[in-house]
């Protein structure tokens, strides 16, 4: 089969393709073969070696396709199932060999591109917004990349709640679809202070919630925005990541509380894991979340695809297509 592997991290010209024996099903695996893979900023992470995989990997976290074998121990899941999976290493690829009770029946309704483009970015908008500080009708939210994979989600979420959402983005293009999702007000945070422009947008009261996936260039000024007792929920650090910080900040700046979550923790039992993803497709299903696949790339292509992704180039989900 034909796989993109890391021989050794560094930077996207490091994805190589390469041809590997399809996998055996052994044990409580099954084998999939793969439709489409997700691409999210984690796989960026483990190809640049800020998360750590043994070399050579394939990477990707993410994909949806067909069961085509299955190993003695398997019941979860039969040969010929549409399932889809997260947050197994390994999805850049034709096949993949993947611990059955990870895997998700996928509803009647969703395809296979939006089953492959939900199951990290949508379950993680879930479990943020539901679960990590459960955001409430009335409240405001500040959701940093809001054009983004996760951020279009988010907003689409956030603003069924009942929450006023403002979001931050780099373009215009951006803040477009970012309205068009659901956010109430956008600011430009590459051209226009986001922390004096949420104040004002608020009438100096700040916000209960920030979700930020940016990290480094916008987590000190978030702290600023928050009411007392706001929650500053940091999910990702795709601008890089967040410098060491004195905890005292957080009583100076109104008794904040902060959390650094990620969606294994939030995914950790099959009921979990299936409830989250049930959620989510059956937002899609009942017409409530709308899945921009916006880009979609030949599996051979990985390295463009990081390219774009690390270059802001991007909105909504990257998928690659086998
Ligand atoms: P996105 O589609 O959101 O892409 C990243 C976006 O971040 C860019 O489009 C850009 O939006 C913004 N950005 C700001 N500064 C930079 C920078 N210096 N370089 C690159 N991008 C920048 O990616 P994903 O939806 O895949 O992931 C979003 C974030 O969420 C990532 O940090 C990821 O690690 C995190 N994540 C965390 C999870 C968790 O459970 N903790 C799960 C899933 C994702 P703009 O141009 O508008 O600024």
């Amino acid at each position: 089969m034909k796989a993109i592997q890391v021989k050794h991290v560094g930077g996207p010209e490091v994805m190589e393709e390469v041809e590997l024996a399809v996998p055996e099903a052994k044990g409580s695996d099954a084998v999939i073969k793969i439709a489409a893979a997700g691409v999210n900023f984690i796989d960026v992470y483990y190809r640049e070696g800020r998360y750590k995989a043994v070399v050579p990997f394939v990477p990707g976290q993410e994909a949806a396709g067909e069961v085509v074998a299955i190993g003695p121990n398997v019941t979860d899941v039969k040969v010929g199932d549409r399932v889809a999976y997260t947050m197994v290493l390994g999805s850049y690829a034709e096949y993949a060999s993947v611990a059955s009770d990870r895997l998700v029946k996928i509803p009647d309704g969703v395809n296979y591109q939006q089953a492959a483009a939900l199951m990290l970015q949508g379950m993680t908008a879930h479990y943020l917004l539901y679960s990590t500080y459960p955001l409430k009708k009335g409240e405001t939210a500040l959701v940093h990349a809001a054009a983004g994979g996760v951020g279009l989600l988010l907003v689409q979420m956030a603003h069924q709640l009942g929450a006023r959402v403002i979001g931050t983005v780099s373009t215009e293009e951006k803040a477009k679809l970012a309205r068009q999702a659901g956010a109430d007000e956008i600011i430009l945070y590459t051209q226009t202070d986001f922390e004096a422009e949420t104040k004002r947008l608020t009438d100096g009261k700040g916000v209960e919630v920030v979700y930020d996936s940016v990290g480094k260039t916008t987590f000190e000024k978030g702290l600023n925005v928050l009411r007392a007792r706001g929650y500053m929920v940091l999910f990702g650090g795709s601008s890089g990541a967040v410098p060491p910080f004195d905890l005292i900040q957080l009583s100076q700046k109104g008794s904040l509380f902060v959390t650094r979550p990620t969606l294994a923790h939030y995914v950790v039992t099959r009921q979990e894991l299936e409830e989250r993803a049930g959620a989510v497709f059956g937002m899609l299903v009942g017409g409530k979340l709308n899945v921009r696949i916006a880009h979609t790339y030949p599996l051979k292509d990985a390295a463009q695809a990081h390219r774009d992704l690390e270059g802001r180039k991007t909105t909504g989900k990257l998928l690659l297509l086998n």
